[in-house]
This record gives structure tokens, sequence and C-alpha cells, in this order.
């Protein structure tokens, strides 16, 4: 065991690392494929398939908040992990089916799509939050190695990020539409690859300072909470919940008159049908409870009034950011040469570019921050730095696509260029963000404020299934609050506007908001 002064990292973090990578893989190869899927195999419209990606990517980032929540009363960290691993691989090869049936039976492949999707969803709820919780536990509180930790953790999950669109692309984005189904069973065994390593090593490795394993069912949850029975039922309508406000939310509810009528309000095909909804009333019962909690000071509200406002503005940073697995793939199916003479670049393998840039650049700007030293700029103006990153990204390709008639397809150097200033964006914004959400929650309240940073992410990702509808598609003009998008240029100067627009406000805040900070 690896004690207090020295410098080496304990064992588990290998543990973590391994189990965390693969189902990274999992998730983002399978994610690499998805539109393509959607509108190539199912035959689904590409704005159709954008509110899809949305729902879907934003309930993913919803779920957490229910699996953080059993894990820490009933079953533990390494029981939601593995259970949770479990759900989305069986999620997986439910989409292998489907890949395999869409052109026999069309019905039947709809219903295995949205009961795969809906298990991916549960699945990660209890997988994501329970073992981001497990890494900083190995380390005594304030140990000078957790900084590190986690950023070892986070190439983990970016080395994963990066294998799942190449390998899940190779055998799965070739061409032939019957191919995807390929993609979601690499996923899979990815997947079982990750419960696996937890499963064997995670009791020896992942302990706490003092030598117990971490993690473990709470000694003090009732005994049926551990039934097989009761826990597979639960799952499976954990499962179904999540699968039918997918479908509710898609708007396929309505047209296949799903729902029931009670006094005159359509519920589940109007009234619940938009995530929106359940998102928004997420954040107001948290902002309740935390605000109105009596034993808090006033200087802990006006901590936790910060959070509420980053975690606002991150909103605008990945509704644009997470355009990657949606408009910027059919962009790069497209719109971008990709031919490279020898070998045919797949559209999903740009999904990889962002991971393989964060291993890349995560280096250089640690040493930034490092060197700055006495300047290194407060959190809330690196955050502007990051959104304002992301809008010179989209700069950058707006100028590529600009004056290019439609049909003709531009250099890759364009779509490149823009995960680079990306990504470089998400390193100023991600973990700063991360780390400020954790040291300005007042203890009682660490979870409960930490999904509200989760909640940013489902409802930007919700944002971003919505964006990536107006993407430019067969000469029609979209419409958004008086802007005219006609064609790509148009299109990501979008983001332009928006990004850069948040970027300013939250550098004009960022004073404000550390005054508020203040101790
Ligand atoms: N790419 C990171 C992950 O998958 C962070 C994504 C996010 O916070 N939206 O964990």
């Amino acid at each position: 065991m690896t004690t207090h002064s020295n410098q080496r990292h304990p064992k588990g973090l290998a543990v973590l690392f391994a189990t965390e990578m693969w189902e990274r893989y999992n998730y983002y190869g399978m994610r690499a494929i998805l539109v393509l899927f959607m509108t190539k195999a199912l035959l689904f419209s590409k704005e159709f398939s954008s509110h899809l990606y949305g729902g879907y990517t934003s309930l993913v980032y919803l779920t957490p908040l229910v699996g953080g929540y059993i894990a820490d009363r009933f079953w533990g960290n390494q029981r939601s992990i593995i259970i949770g691993g479990l759900v989305m691989a069986l999620g997986e090869f439910i989409l292998f089916f489907c890949g395999s049936t869409y052109a026999s039976d069309p019905q039947l492949s709809t219903f295995l799509f949205f009961t795969g999707l809906g298990f991916m969803i549960s699945g990660n709820g209890f997988f994501k939050p329970n073992i981001s919780a497990l890494v900083g536990q190995m380390y005594p509180k304030g140990d000078s190695r957790i900084d590190s930790a986690y950023t070892i953790f986070y190439m983990g999950i970016n080395v994963g990020g990066a294998l799942g669109p190449f390998i899940c692309g190779l055998v799965g984005d070739t061409g032939n539409p019957a191919d995807f189904k390929w993609a979601f069973l690499a996923g899979g065994i990815g997947m079982l690859l990750s419960v696996l390593i937890q499963y064997l090593f995670h009791k020896k490795y992942v302990k706490d300072p003092s030598g117990n394993t971490l993690g473990l069912t709470p000694a003090a949850a009732p005994g049926w909470t551990k039934n097989l029975l009761i826990t597979v039922s639960g799952l499976a309508v954990f499962a179904t919940i999540s699968a039918g406000l997918l479908y509710m939310d898609s708007g396929l509810a309505k047209i296949n008159h799903w729902g029931f009528n009670i006094g005159g309000i359509e519920i589940g095909t109007s009234l619940l049908t938009n995530l929106v909804f359940l998102l928004s009333a997420s954040i107001i019962t948290i902002a309740l409870i935390v605000f109105t909690d009596k034993t808090l000071s006033k200087l802990e509200k006006s901590k936790v009034l910060v959070i509420f406002t980053v975690s606002f503005f991150v909103v605008f940073f990945w509704s644009a950011f997470e355009q990657a697995g949606a408009s910027l793939t059919f962009f790069a199916d497209e719109q971008t040469n990709r031919d490279l003479g020898f070998f045919v670049v797949p559209a999903s393998f740009f999904q990889s570019l962002n991971s393989i840039f964060v291993v890349t650049l995560a280096p250089f700007f640690a040493w930034l921050w490092v060197k700055l030293g006495k300047n290194d700029p407060s959190s809330p103006t690196k955050m502007a730095i990051g959104l304002f990153l992301l809008a010179l990204g989209y700069l950058w390709i707006a100028f590529g696509v600009s004056n290019v008639q439609p049909g003709i397809k531009v250099s890759m150097i364009w779509l490149v260029g823009m995960y680079a200033m990306h990504t470089s964006g998400e390193l100023c914004l991600s973990p700063i963000g991360l780390s400020l959400v954790n040291k300005l929650a007042p203890l009682k309240f660490a979870s409960l404020l930490m999904a509200v940073w989760f909640t940013a992410n489902a409802f930007a990702n919700y944002l971003a299934g919505a964006l990536s509808s107006l993407y430019p598609d067969g000469g029609v003009a979209k419409n958004i609050m008086g802007y005219s998008i006609h064609n790509n240029y148009d299109f990501f100067m979008l983001f332009v506007v928006m990004a850069g627009t948040a970027a300013l406000i939250l550098f004009f805040l960022s004073r404000k908001l550390q005054n508020l900070m203040k101790d």
C-alpha cells in the first residue's frame, strides 16, 4: 500500500483507469456511429436523428442522479458499477440485434433501438457517478496526489474516448449500413471487459488509505435491496422509463397515438413529452432545497450561487461542443474530403479527435497554469477563455466553408483544427469547473451540487440535439430567433455568436463571481 508521504499512486488507480477506459470506449464507440446508423440504416431524417441524439445524451447525464442516490444508500459503488456496466453491455447487444433486423423487420428494430438506448441510459446512471467518486476516496483528505489522480483518470477516459470511435468506426462505419451492428457488438465486448476488470481487481486493490476496500455495500442497506429478483425487476422498470421518456420526447408517441387523456390533458404525448420539463424541475428542486436551508450561512449561499451561475454558462459550452456526435458527424460524412488516396477515413473517426487532443494537449495546459503562477487567471476567467476558444474553433471552420458551393467537399484540416481549438477550450473549462464545484459546495450538499453540474450537462446535450437539427439540409432555410440558416457558414456562425457572447458576459462577470466566493 502507498502511504501519504509516498508520491506514487495506489494500484487501485490503475484498476479504476482501466475500468473507466473500457466503459468510455463503449460509450464513445457507440456514439460515433449513432447518428450515422439512424440516418443510413433506420432511415430517420437528420432533423429527427439530431433530436433523438440530444434526448439520449441528455438522459445519459440525468440518470447519474438516480444511480448516485441508490449507491449511497443501498448498493455501494462497486455493486453499482458492475450492475450499471452489465446493463450497458446488454444495451449494446440489444442494439446489435436492432442493427441485424432493421431491413427485415423495421418495426421490431425500432422497438429494439429504443430499448437498447434505454438500457444504455440507465446503465450509465449507475456506472459514471460511482466510478468518479472512488478515485478521490483512495487518498487521505487534502492529499496533494488527488489532483494528479483525477488528471490520470481523465486520461483513461480519453484513451477510451479515442479508441472507441476508432475501433467501432473501423468495423461498423464501412459504407455498408448492414455493418453498423458490428460497432455495437464491439462496444458491448469492451463494456464486458470493463466489468471483468472491476470484478476481478476491485476488492484487492481499490482501498482507502487505511487499507479497507472502498465502495462496498453499505452495512445499513436493507436486505431486500440485494435481492436478485427485486434488482432485476427494478432495473427493467428503470430502463423502460428511460426508453419511454426518450420515445415520448422523440414525438413518435404522438404520431402513434400513445398516451392517455386526463381531463382533456394528454399525458404522455404532450404534457410530458418534453424532457426540458424534467430537467427544469430537477434544477428548480435542487435550488429550492439548497437556498431554503436555514443552516447555511450567507457566504455559503453566495458560493452556491456561483455554482449555479457557472453551471448556466457551461450549458452554452457543451451544447456547441457536443455537436461532435451529431451535426459535425453529418458534416464529416457529407462535406469533408476524407480520401487519403490509399484509405478513405470513416466519418466516425473524427469523433476520436477530441480525445486524442485531450491526451496530447493536457500536459501543455498543466504546464501553462503552473508557469503563469501568480498571474494564473481565476476559475471563472479560465472558463470564459474556454468558451472563447470554442467560438474561435467555430470561426475557423466557418471560414473554411465560406464561399464553398454546396456539394463541394472541404479539406479535413478544417475539422481537425476546429477540434484542436474545441479541446483547448474543454481543458480550460471542464476540469476547472468541476474542481470549482467541489471546492465551493458546502459539505452537506456536495453530491447534490455535483448533480447541478451533471444536470447542466444534460440540458446542454438536449440543446445540442435541438441545435443540430438546424444543420442545413436539402437547401431549405431554417430559422432560430430571427436568424436564418441557409448554408454551413450560417450554421457555424450561430455557434460563434452563441459561445462568443457567453464568453464575453462570463468574462465581465468573473470579478463579481470572485467577490462572491471570497471567504
Ligand atoms: N469527455 C468527458 C467524459 O466523457 C467529459 C464530458 C462532459 O463532461 N460532458 O467523461
